[in-house]
C-alpha cells in the first residue's frame, strides 16, 4: 500500500523524542502557556528570521486573528485565491470582511497578478496570497501592487512551512504570516495549533491580546478578545518535529524531482510549473489530468492513495455560491486536478511504482 500519509512512521523515526517531551509537559503541568509555548515560540521565530510568533489554536484562527489584529475598518474587502482550503475564506467572512475570489495561474495554481490587480477597488483592504501546496507565490510582484494601492498582505502559509523565495522564508513578506500546524501539514502537531507571524510588534501585541482574553494580567482585560492559544503539548511537539522538518522538505523534493522526471513525457498529463529560483515545501504534488476520477480509481485499485485538494473550487461551495462569484478558470482546475503521495514515509522506488501505474493507465 502506498499511502498519501502516514503520520505513524513519522512518529515511529522520532518517538524518543517525541516521548520524552511529552512527559516533560506533563511532569511539569505546563498545559497553558508556560516554558514549553514560550520556546517554540522562540524557535519558530528563529527558524523564520522573523521577530514575532505568536502560538494560537489552529490555523484558521490564525488567519482570524491577524485579519482583527490589522484592524480593517467597516465594509472593507480581501482578496483571496478561489483555489484553497475553505479557511481562507472563511477566516475573512468571520471577521466581517467581504471576500472577493480571484483567479489562479493556470500553471502553477497560484493566485493571478492579473485578475489580482481588477480585482482592487477603493475598498479592497488587504490580498491573502495562499502559498499553496507549498510554492510561494510571486510575492515581489505582489508586494509592488499592495504598495501602489495601499492594502494589506496576509499570507496563508499553512502549506508552505520553510518554503524559501529570495532567500526569505514563507510567511515573512507580508504584514502577517498565518501558520496552521494540523496534523497532516508539513510541520504538524498531535491536534490542532497554529500561529502568526509578524515583523510589526504593534500587530503582534494585538494579535496576542485578542487571542488571550484580551488580557494583559490574569483578570485585566483591556479589550474584547477570546480564547485561541497554543497548549503546552502541541509547542512541545512542534519543537522536536521543527528540527527534523529541513530533512523533510529535502525529502519531498528529491520525490517531487522523481515524479516530474517520470511523468514529463506523458502527453496526458500537466506537470506543475515550479519556480527553479525558490525552494518549494513540496506539502502536495499536483498533477491536471485526462480522466480524473477514472485515473484515481484505478490507482486506488493498484493499492495507490491520492488526494484532490480541492474538489470544489471556494465560489462554488454553498456557503458561497450566493456571492455569484464563480471563476470558470477555477472550477475546471478543480475537475482535473489529482494529488499524489508525497511525504518523508515514501521511498524513490515507491513514487517510481505510482508513475509506472500512471503511465500504464493511459497506455
Ligand atoms: C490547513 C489550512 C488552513 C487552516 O488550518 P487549520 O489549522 O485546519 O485551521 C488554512 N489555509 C490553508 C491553505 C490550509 O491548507
Amino acid at each position: 500500500m502506498i499511502k498519501f500519509l502516514d503520520l505513524h512512521k513519522q512518529y515511529l523515526s522520532i518517538k524518543d523524542e517525541i516521548d520524552q517531551s511529552i512527559k516533560a509537559v506533563i511532569n511539569n503541568s505546563s498545559f497553558i502557556g508556560g516554558s514549553y509555548k514560550d520556546k517554540f515560540e522562540v524557535d519558530f521565530a528563529r527558524y523564520l528570521d522573523v521577530n514575532n510568533c505568536i502560538g494560537v489554536a489552529n490555523g484558521t484562527d490564525a488567519l482570524e486573528i491577524a485579519i482583527e489584529a490589522l484592524g480593517p475598518p467597516l465594509n472593507s474587502e480581501i482578496i483571496v485565491p478561489a483555489n484553497s482550503y475553505i479557511s481562507s475564506a472563511e477566516a475573512v467572512s468571520r471577521s466581517g470582511c467581504k471576500v472577493i475570489f480571484c483567479d489562479v495561474n493556470e500553471d502553477d495554481y497560484l493566485i493571478s497578478l492579473n485578475d489580482l490587480k481588477n480585482k482592487i477597488t477603493e475598498n479592497t483592504f488587504a490580498i491573502m496570497p495562499v502559498h499553496l501546496y507549498g510554492q510561494i507565490c510571486d510575492m515581489d510582484e505582489i508586494i509592488k501592487i499592495a504598495k501602489e494601492s495601499n492594502i494589506k498582505i496576509i499570507e496563508d502559509t499553512a502549506q508552505a512551512h520553510g518554503a524559501i523565495y529570495n532567500g526569505k522564508k514563507a510567511g515573512t513578506f507580508g504584514d502577517v504570516g498565518c501558520f496552521s500546524f494540523y496534523p497532516g501539514k508539513n510541520l504538524g502537531a498531535y491536534g490542532d495549533a497554529g500561529a502568526i507571524i509578524t515583523n510589526n510588534n504593534e500587530i503582534a501585541d494585538k494579535a496576542r491580546l485578542i487571542s488571550n482574553h484580551g488580557r494583559t494580567s490574569k483578570y485585566n482585560h483591556i479589550i474584547k478578545g477570546r480564547n485561541s492559544r497554543l497548549d503546552g503539548l502541541q509547542a512541545a511537539i512542534l519543537s522536536v518535529k521543527l528540527k527534523h522538518l529541513d530533512k523533510w522538505i529535502d525529502h519531498r523534493n528529491k520525490l517531487a524531482k522523481q515524479y516530474i522526471k517520470l511523468l514529463t513525457e506523458n502527453l496526458h498529463i500537466t506537470l506543475p510549473k515550479i519556480n527553479e529560483l525558490s525552494r518549494h515545501a513540496f506539502h502536495l504534488f499536483i498533477i491536471r489530468c485526462e480522466e480524473r476520477d477514472k485515473l484515481q480509481k484505478f490507482l486506488k485499485q493498484n493499492d495507490i492513495e491520492t488526494g484532490i485538494h480541492y474538489p470544489i473550487a471556494l465560489p462554488d461551495t454553498r456557503a458561497y455560491l450566493n456571492y455569484n462569484q464563480k471563476i470558470d478558470n477555477v472550477s475546471n482546475i478543480c475537475s482535473r486536478i489529482l494529488s499524489l503521495p508525497i511525504g518523508e514515509h515514501l521511498t524513490e522506488a515507491q513514487i517510481e511504482k505510482v508513475c509506472m501505474s500512471i503511465n500504464s493507465f493511459y497506455s
